[in-house]
């Protein structure tokens, strides 16, 4: 049972995301992350452990953005790492997204992905997701959640931000 925290308003990002997160904790996790759109492009920092771990790191870094999403990660898909900690970025770091559930037809959705020549950086399945986002968007992102969220099966929620709209964060959910 994972959380996820989004923020978009006047305040810095960062401090918001890490403090709702820590308000999860105790539903239990094994990584966490976050991204950020910043004016100088988006970043996306996550850790395996603790918060506290991300936290620290977080301290050196300067995160002046406004909006942002984050997530504490409890497996299903994919061993407890870094590298599958949430939030999961596109081919052109343009989408981002947090997921809390499982997207029962992802290795379906895999092998349709890999055959168009879709990357995977993770072994978690909600990456499927991330890349159905840019297969699908067009320059409406709602447009490109509603397409990517009907070929999805499982329970699910979903935080997603992108690059090309940095005043708007979508959710969805099913069952979840
Ligand atoms: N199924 C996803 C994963 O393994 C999300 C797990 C969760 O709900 O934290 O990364």
């Amino acid at each position: 049972m994972c959380g996820i925290v989004c923020y978009i308003g006047e305040q810095q990002a960062a401090p918001i995301l890490m403090a709702g997160l820590k308000s999860l904790e105790y539903r239990g996790y094994d990584s966490a992350g976050i991204a950020l759109l910043d004016k100088g492009g988006p970043a996306v920092i996550k850790k395996q452990g603790k918060l506290a771990i991300l936290d620290e790191y977080l301290q050196g870094e300067k995160l002046d953005a406004c909006v942002g999403i984050g997530h504490t990660r409890w497996a299903t898909h994919g061993v407890p790492s870094t590298r599958n900690a949430h939030p999961h970025y596109g081919r052109q770091r343009d989408f981002f997204v947090v997921h809390n559930g499982i997207i029962e037809n992802h290795q379906e959705l895999r092998a349709e992905l890999r055959k168009e020549g879709c990357p995977f950086h993770s072994e978690t399945d909600t990456e499927v997701v991330v890349h159905l986002l840019e297969k699908y968007y067009t320059g409406d992102f709602l447009k490109a959640v509603l397409q990517t969220v009907s070929r999805l099966r499982g329970t699910f929620a979903l935080g997603m931000m992108s690059a090309f709209h940095p005043d708007t964060l979508i959710g969805a959910r099913r069952d979840s």
